[in-house]
């Protein structure tokens, strides 16, 4: 049985020895420098522990503990920061690893240098039997410290991957599982060593150290875990303007970049696995409008599936901010679209909305077409200038928008013309409004610079019933003639194109 003790020892330092080599150059696995320095601290400890089982005198038995105490220190406070990296957890600051890390420093330092020992071990003695040493000690400050801050790691350690087990989504719950697995055998032996001190002839500690983390990167290996979710979180990302959230496939938060977190703040203190469904203003897809410092602003939603392999192992959804496209999307389609001086749809697009409007319900519903033309308008021109006939064109479209319905296509035709197409009415009702509109414009007094203009307008209504379909220019011709009529018959009034024949 000693002989066997002492052979899993050796070979814990040989696996250890494979680790660390493996974990430096092996590029499959997302490297972390906790995880190289885990593997490090690993080999120390067991080669250390190896000198200390086999040394024939006090001194050669504390030299073994001296290099154990090179890693053993630092093994459960780089577990604990190795879980965070692996969860995605911001990494600590400077200040923070200083705070972490001084109670192991010392105790390595302190364990080294002859004085200080006292601080770690206030006694030691040797003990034997016969083919098994060990240096067994009375605990010093320094060591207590150790131990604490062992437990408090060991803690936090635990709480973070008991909550992903608790809340992760289906692949966080695997890892944590195979993590919290890795975790047993270690701190079962530590439990044992601490509290059945003295009781027991073997410590399994170091061994139970190496196995665990042997079989963690074993399922790391076999099954990509550290790949999934990348052990550094990619700095670039964070960078970036756009926000990054990724997630598994059911919505349940894994990561998020700063711009995200920026854009929704909920995400900040968000543990992985909660939903995204909670979070406020939070879409998946299509465009949504944010409100960021104070102002609306348009994002745009791609989500693309994160592969591996060909396997999908969760959803990254990108927030693209294109609220100055847009706005120049815009503008290049009000430009396009509508009259600069009147700001009513130009020819071209009253146009191509008023077939869209024949083309639809396969024609159930009545139509009735406005043509409507200022009165002697180049007198207008002649008499208070270009600039005068300018802001009565605009104040005519004024008051066609007004007037007419939301619905309703206003157009403007030609130079002092406009057209207007009406959707369901009556002919009659067509004539009543075109006569309300003709007379707002009639009494209207128009202010420009110091004078009043009033003008006046003619206008040609045509109507198509329901059951009839005419073509939009059949339609625009009987607009026109009827508005002919009624210049012909002393302008500012109205005509209905009625038959063959136009009547007022
Ligand atoms: P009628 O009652 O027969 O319609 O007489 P009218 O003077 O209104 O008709 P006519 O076709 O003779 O003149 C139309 C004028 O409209 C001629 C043109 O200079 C003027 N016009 C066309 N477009 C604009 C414009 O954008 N601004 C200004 N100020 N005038 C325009
Ligand atoms: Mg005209
Ligand atoms: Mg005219």
């Amino acid at each position: 049985m000693p002989q066997l003790f002492i052979l899993a020892v050796a070979l814990s330092v040989v696996i250890s020895i494979i680790m660390v080599v493996f974990t430096i150059a092996n590029h499959t696995v997302e490297k972390s420098l906790y995880l190289i320095l885990l593997t490090v601290g690993d080999l120390f400890f067991s080669f250390g522990n190896l000198l200390e089982i086999t040394a024939p005198t006090l001194e050669t038995a504390f030299y073994g503990v001296r290099v154990q105490y090179l890693g053993a220190p630092l093994l459960v406070p780089l577990a604990y920061l190795f879980f965070r990296d692996f969860y995605g957890k911001k990494r600590f600051s400077a200040r923070r690893h200083v705070l972490i890390f001084s109670i192991p420093v010392v105790s390595m330092v302190s364990l080294q240098l002859y004085p200080l020992v006292r601080l770690h071990y206030s006694h030691i003695w040797y003990s034997t039997n016969g083919q098994i040493a060990s240096i067994q000690h009375t605990d010093g400050i320094v060591y207590l410290l150790g131990v604490a801050l062992n437990y408090i790691c060991i803690v936090l350690g635990l709480s973070l991957i008991l909550s992903h087990i608790r809340n992760g989504s289906k692949v966080q719950r695997r890892q944590s599982f195979i993590l919290l697995l890795s975790c047993l055998a270690p701190l079962a032996s530590n439990f044992s060593f601490v509290f059945f001190r003295g009781r027991q002839s073997y410590d399994f500690t170091p061994i139970a150290y190496v196995s665990a983390l042997a079989v963690f990167l074993y399922s790391a290996l076999t099954q990509n875990l550290l790949n999934v979710l990348p052990l550094a979180r990619a700095q670039v990302i964070d960078g970036l303007e756009d926000a990054f959230i990724i997630c598994d496939s059911d919505f349940h938060f894994l990561d998020a970049n700063q711009s995200a977190k920026r854009l929704f703040p909920q995400l900040a203190c968000m543990v992985s696995g909660e939903s995204l469904e909670g979070v406020q203003g939070f879409k998946p897809e299509g465009e949504t409008l944010i409100w960021k410092d104070g102002e609306a602003r348009r994002y745009k939603i791609t989500a693309n599936p994160v592969l591996q392999g060909t396997i999908s192992n969760g959803i990254c959804i990108v927030f693209r901010d294109v609220t100055v496209e847009r706005h120049l999307l815009d503008d290049l389609h009000r430009q396009a679209t509508t009259d600069a001086l009147t700001g009513v749809y130009n020819r071209g697009t009253f146009f191509d909305y008023a077939r869209q409007t024949f083309a639809k319900g396969g024609g159930r519903e009545a139509l009735a077409l406005l043509m409507i033309d200022v009165d002697h308008f180049k007198q207008v021109n002649d008499t208070y200038g270009h600039p005068c006939g300018d802001a009565v064109l605009k104040t005519i479209a004024q008051a066609a928008r007004a007037h007419f319905r939301k619905s309703d296509l206003v157009g403007r035709y030609g130079g002092e013309e406009f057209a207007i197409l009406l959707e369901d009415l009556s002919s009659q009702q067509a004539v009543e409004t075109a006569e309300q509109f003709r007379r707002t414009i009639e009494e209207l007094r128009i202010a420009y610079r110091d004078r009043i203009i009033r003008v006046a307008v003619s206008i040609g209504v045509a109507h198509c019933p329901a059951a009839r379909r005419l073509l939009l220019e059949e339609l625009l011709n009987q607009a026109d003639a009827a508005m002919y009529l009624s210049k012909a018959g002393g302008r500012n009034r109205t005509s209905l194109y009625r038959g063959d024949k136009p009547v007022v």
